[in-house]
């Protein structure tokens, strides 16, 4: 081979990797994709200055041979690319070892090897093979990988920002430990601890490794299938909510996948429990038919596109929100911020194997798991028991379900208020605190939307007929939906000019105000995007219903606190505003004493 040769398959080995690798993460995924493929039990992910400096990865997989070894590094080797389609198929990651000679070109390469019978050790600097010896090493591969794109200047300076590096590793090998529970996975970054699972096969002790306790308790398991779908997973009650997205975590047929709508399905599900900006956690796996599955060439986005959407809607939809309706999701005053991994010191991994603080911490966290898990179990079997009496109770009178549905919170008795704001109120568990407007508001929101959907609504003559006029943009909208306000309970005429003439009303409207409430609803009929007549019975709801409510700096009677608790109480959804932010908050008994330093 001549010189020039060489010198191009160099340059075309750079240009490559500006296309596979341009981010520590790039590398990351590669590595321990391969590890994965490899039938890894353990993978390690050691990072110096956020992979920057330094990316190692360790496992204890099948390895290779000496000829494997070197031919990792050579790209007219490596063989099968496979679809991106056939990922869905296949079991395997699919593009083993496509991206290794890319890395290589850009970084120095040591890979250690072993399959079990001979070791090897491999060295490459910047693409060029500089080192093959025997080495000996347990079964497995550690490759590691130091000054990425120390030969490319360029690309170098896109990696100037650690905490950017770090954190789009962390969220990967996150999302990875979730999809793969039976894999021990060990992220490091300077010797400190992001993320450390144990490979017991269990998603939640994943959860709990990466979110920590006070999350893991505050996470439900759902499980729901259609003729489709197939949905399992852990969802958080609405108070651990989150400022983004990130804390979704999707998997199809086993693989991470980016998907807007599934989101956003996961989302509506939380409609009204939690404000439409914050986000929940979940960690939902989607088992389908890959048929039904089409996956957008890229690979490292990961984006699919489901046909039977609608299936899938429809299944997300009614798991979460069925879920959310039987849990009891009063806010505690004490909860903790949420800690997300930890960061005890380590001892190297490579290096000593003496017992150090992550053995410890691995113990204390599964003492603390344990705990929680005992707890839970006691729990689950006193709800169980509750369900069936439920289920006996509602199958022998179907027809007054709604009426007889058991309230999902005790009784509480008003004893002041703060400010003329919130109520405080007190049962034998503890102390709660409830905001006046919000929980009026939600008992207020659900009337609405009772009636709303009321198809003979309940009407009233207006002595005076209100006139409306509109200006031209909205009132071609606005007769588009006239059957709207028919069904809703209006009569009225078309006066010319733009103009209404309204001479009925449904009897819900709030007295004295019903030129303002009109005037909102067609706010509503004008402005709401992609309508369905439940969205716009949602919005018209919310909105009467905040209109309707008493005020904060309202001083009410104690009669009017006991009967909003009351009715409160009935409400379907007691915990939240029709906007998502909470009523009551509690302080347990326990919680108050531990205040106080009467209890620790
Ligand atoms: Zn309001
Ligand atoms: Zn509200």
């Amino acid at each position: 081979m001549s010189m020039i040769q060489i010198m191009d398959e160099d340059l075309a080995n750079k240009i490559a990797a500006g296309e596979v690798v341009e981010r520590c993460m790039n590398v990351v995924k590669e590595l321990v994709e391969n590890s994965i493929d490899a039938k890894s039990t353990e993978i390690h992910i050691d990072l110096i200055d956020s992979g920057i400096k330094e990316i190692r990865v360790g496992d204890n997989g099948i390895g290779m041979n000496k000829e494997d070894a070197v031919l990792a590094f050579s790209r007219h080797a490596t063989s099968k690319l496979k679809s991106i389609e056939d990922l869905f198929q296949i079991h395997s990651l699919g593009f083993r070892g496509e991206a290794l000679p890319s890395i290589a070109a850009v970084s120095h390469v040591v890979l250690k090897t072993s399959d079990g019978t001979s070791g090897t050790l491999v060295e490459i600097n910047g693409g060029k093979l500089e080192k093959v010896e025997a080495t000996d090493l347990r079964q497995g591969t550690i490759i590691t990988v130091s000054d990425l794109f120390y030969n490319t200047p360029v690309r170098l300076k896109y990696l100037r920002n650690p905490y950017a590096e770090l954190a789009s590793i962390t969220d990967y090998i996150n999302k990875m430990a979730l999809s793969y529970p039976a894999i021990k996975f060990v992220l490091t970054n300077n010797n400190k601890i992001l993320l450390n699972t144990d490979g017991s096969n269990r998603l939640l002790k994943v959860i709990h490794a990466i979110y920590g306790l006070e999350v893991t308790k505050k996470m439900v398991e759902i499980h729901n299938a259609n003729d489709d779908y197939e949905i399992s997973g852990y969802i958080s009650y609405p108070e651990m909510m989150k400022n983004n997205r990130n804390a979704i975590t999707i998997m199809v047929n086993g693989r991470v996948i980016k998907n807007n709508e599934v989101i956003r399905y996961i989302c509506d599900s939380y409609h009204t429990y939690m404000p439409p900006d914050k986000f929940p956690i979940a960690v939902i796996k989607i088992e389908v038919d890959p048929i039904l599955v089409d996956v957008n060439i890229h690979p490292t986005k990961m984006d699919v596109k489901f046909s039977k959407i609608e299936a899938l809607k429809e299944l997300i939809l009614s798991t979460i929100s069925s879920t959310l309706e039987k849990l009891t999701l009063i806010p505690d005053a004490g909860l903790k911020t949420v800690s997300e991994g930890n960061t005890t010191k380590v001892a190297n991994y490579y290096g000593t194997y003496s017992l150090s603080d992550r053995e410890y911490d691995i113990d204390k966290k599964n003492e603390e798991f344990a705990q929680f898990e005992k707890m839970s179990l006691s729990l689950e079997v006193a709800e169980d028991q509750d369900t069936i009496t439920n289920t006996l109770q509602s199958s022998s009178n179907e027809s007054e379900h709604e009426e007889k549905k058991e309230p999902r919170i005790k009784e509480m008795y008003p004893v002041g208020l703060v400010h003329g704001t919130y109520i405080v109120a007190e049962n034998e568990d503890g102390m709660f605190l409830i905001d006046q407007h919000a929980a009026n508001e939600r008992i207020n929101y659900e009337y609405y939307l009772k009636e709303l959907s009321n198809p003979t609504p309940h009407k009233t003559d207006l002595l005076v007929p209100i006139t409306l006029e509109f200006p031209s943009n909205e009132w071609i909208i606005l007769k588009e939906h006239l059957d709207l306000l028919t069904k809703m309970g209006f009569e009225f005429e078309d006066f010319g000019f733009q103009t209404l003439l309204i001479r009925t009303v449904p009897l819900w409207l709030p007295k004295g105000n019903e030129e303002l409430a009109i005037r909102k609803i067609m706010d509503i009929i004008t402005s709401i995007e992609d309508f369905s007549l439940a969205k716009f019975f949602d919005h018209v709801a919310a909105t009467v219903a905040c209109k309707a409510s008493i005020k904060a700096n309202d001083f009410i009677t104690e009669d009017d606190m006991r009967v909003l608790l009351s009715r409160l109480r009935a409400c379907q959804n007691p915990f939240t505003c029709p906007h998502g932010r909470p009523t009551i908050i509690t302080y347990s008994n326990y919680e108050l004493e531990r205040l106080f330093k009467r209890a620790m």
